[in-house]
């Protein structure tokens, strides 16, 4: 069987960044299954997914407008260290939840900390990279109609 769309495929991966630092990894986990078609992962590893079979194993790099996007510098801004609350300890580095302009949860990260202000940034924290991944594919199956209406893996 080979990858196409309606598959539910299984894979173990490993993502490093250009310099080669390890950024995520299935190691020691179940296997990530995705949807194949469905955009459940980033779309230039889904397309050198397509037509791979159980057993294959492949390692590419994916430009950042197949994987997360460039960087968008209108989604970096300063906010008052006062909306934050009071005594919160905001380090550069750190990130959270908050609502996207379409209702959806964002993450952001804190870049930068001084005495008034904390700038924040809404990009993915992989935006403008390129991501190099080791794949080995696990399993294939077809998907269930439930799993292709609901657009994921159960
Ligand atoms: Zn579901």
């Amino acid at each position: 069987m080979k990858i196409d769309n309606n598959c539910v495929v299984a894979v173990h991966y490993t993502l490093t960044n250009d310099e080669g630092d390890q950024l995520d990894s299935s190691d020691g986990r179940e296997p990530l299954e995705y949807l194949h078609g469905s955009q459940g992962i980033i779309p230039g590893l889904e397309q050198q997914l397509s037509g791979k079979e159980v057993g294959d194993k492949f390692v590419v790099a994916i430009n950042p407008e197949d994987a997360y996007g460039q960087v968008n510098p209108e989604l970096v801004g300063q906010v008052p260290i006062s909306q934050f609350p009071e005594g919160a300890d905001i380090q550069p580095g750190m990130q959270f939840q908050a609502q996207g302009p379409e209702g959806d949860a964002q993450l952001i990260t804190v870049r930068n900390v001084d005495d008034d202000t904390v700038t924040i940034d809404g990009n993915h924290p992989l935006a403008g990279q390129v991501l190099h991944f080791d794949v080995s594919v696990e399993n294939i199956r077809t998907a269930t109609e439930e799993e292709i209406a609901h657009g994921h893996p159960h």
